[in-house]
């Protein structure tokens, strides 16, 4: 069956997978989405003896269907391959009881390796396959794990250039040395005054801008996305949800047809969503739990039918989570307003007017796969703490603000089913809020030797990608004002 993409906004832009993942936003501003979810071919417990490139294949050659075999393969072998530190790619821990999928052995220790190692393969093939000629510049705004995956991913492609925009004070240290140490012709990495929402809108002006569109592709440019709205990179992330459930089939975990239940830390709605079009597409999940930190917009939605970003934006702990739009959520909500591209442009349109919309009933009712909870600051913290004291697995505050949803839900409904919480983050990204959640005492340490002192509690070796920036260079250090950003961008392609 081909699958093709139309904007959620119009049923009349459509695009094949190609043609969206080089387009990353549709041209009215609206999210691709396929016109039909596929269904799993192979059987589960067929996958279950697969590893995890197969297992990639057999899911992405449902949504990319014109990728040829050999092209799709190209691409899921150049991405799974030794940049990770373990074959198995995306591992599963027990701990206390659940199930913690590690989504950070790539190259940058987050989840957004997962996607953003396999997108400049799939982007730049299908820059061939769609005879574009021009150079692909890929703007990104980032809250902290997307920059550094997205520049690790692109740094040296021949053919693309990247410019990452970053909250200058809204990132973490580590995060912000991984970013300015990025080397690479052609990287740049720009901080702004600002948050990631401003960064985000910036970013969405500069790709709506037709004029400036059309005096790149005057200088041999053109604008491509690596944010998480891009279906090159939704779909790689549905992959590891099935890995996931065929690890668990594998090892008499879960039974035939038994279902499992997904806990995501969610922010921009990207890894969430996958897990949906994974139950969408016939892989066994019960509830999708969706957890957010004190900026619990998401939260509020799924408890009242109102979406309102007008709040005061947060700055917590799980930094990657600190984010009042959540724009991946549009395709949730295309879904439940019955695939009606008209009603759901209206919702936007009084999103981008008023700041927030009210869904109807009939849509509320669509919304009994998921569950919303949300987790403080001081309740993520206790959680870390907990889970070392209880078991000596040490988790990042991202996968805790997951971890502490998780334990209310079950307090709650007494949901005995078996749970897979992601885990997005290494706890050596986060280290000082890791640490001192365990032990208020680290707090006056460097953040080297807190990176010791985890590697230590933890037993666990400290990961490369920590390694590399002990002593690296800074290399980027450019700041501008959040209406500057196209300013910036003009600056750095010389036009
Ligand atoms: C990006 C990110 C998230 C949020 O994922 P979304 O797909 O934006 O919901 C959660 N945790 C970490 C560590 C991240 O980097």
């Amino acid at each position: 069956m081909e699958i093709i993409y139309q904007s959620t906004r119009n049923k009349e832009e459509r695009a094949t997978a190609s043609e969206a993942i080089l387009k990353g936003l549709a041209s009215d501003g609206g999210l691709f989405v396929p016109t039909a979810i596929p269904a799993f071919s192979v059987p589960f417990d067929q996958m279950a003896k697969m590893d995890y490139c197969q297992v990639a294949f057999e899911v992405m050659k449902l949504f990319l269907t014109d990728f040829t075999e050999e092209e799709l393969k190209y691409c899921i072998e150049s991405a799974y391959d030794k940049k990770f530190d373990t074959p198995q790619i995306a591992p599963l821990r027990e701990a206390n009881g659940v199930y913690y999928l590690e989504l950070f052995h790539g190259a940058t220790i987050a989840f957004k390796d997962m996607a953003l190692s396999i997108l400049p393969h799939l982007l730049t093939t299908a820059a061939k396959k769609n005879h574009v000629g021009e150079e692909i510049v890929i703007l990104t705004a980032t809250s902290g794990d997307t920059g550094k995956a997205a520049l690790a991913g692109f740094a040296e492609v021949p053919g693309t250039r990247i410019i990452v925009f970053y909250p200058k004070d809204g990132v973490s240290p580590i995060q912000e040395k991984q970013m300015v140490t990025q080397r690479g012709k052609n990287t740049t990495v720009v901080g702004i005054h600002g948050n990631f929402d401003d960064a985000q809108n910036g970013v969405k002006a500069i790709f709506n801008n037709r004029e400036l569109a059309a005096a790149m592709k005057e200088k041999g440019f053109r604008f491509s996305s690596a944010n998480s709205i891009n279906i090159g990179r939704l779909v790689p992330q549905i992959v590891y949800y099935v890995y996931a459930y065929t690890r668990l089939l594998a090892a008499g975990t879960l039974g035939d047809g038994e279902c499992m239940n997904v806990v995501v830390p969610t922010g921009n709605f990207g890894n969430i969503l996958a897990a949906y079009y994974a139950k969408c597409a016939g892989l066994p999940i019960g509830k999708l739990i969706c957890a957010s930190n004190d900026n619990k917009v998401l939260y509020d939605f799924f408890q009242s039918g109102t979406y309102d970003k007008n709040r005061e934006f947060i700055l917590t702990t799980s930094p990657s989570m600190d984010i009042l739009i959540s724009s991946n959520l549009e395709r949730l909500i295309y879904k439940i307003a019955g695939e009606d591209a008209e009603k759901n442009a209206e919702l936007m349109g009084a999103l981008a007017r008023t700041g927030k919309y009210q869904i109807t009933e009939e849509m509320r009712g669509k919304l009994s796969d998921f569950y919303g909870g949300f987790a403080t600051t001081e309740q993520t913290a206790r959680t870390i703490k907990e889970l070392y004291e209880k078991t000596g697995y040490i988790i990042d505050t991202h996968t805790a603000v997951a971890t502490s949803v998780y334990n209310a839900y079950r307090e709650e409904t007494k949901d005995q089913t078996v749970t897979v919480i992601a885990s997005t983050a290494s706890p050596y990204k986060f280290t000082r809020s890791v640490m001192t959640a365990i032990d208020p005492r680290y707090e006056p340490m460097g953040d080297f030797e807190l990176v010791d002192e985890l590697s230590r509690l933890s037993e666990t070796k400290v990961p490369g990608a920590i390694e590399e920036i002990r002593s690296a260079e800074v290399i980027h250090k450019r700041v501008c004002d959040r209406d500057q950003m196209q300013a910036t961008v003009e600056e750095i392609l010389g036009m």
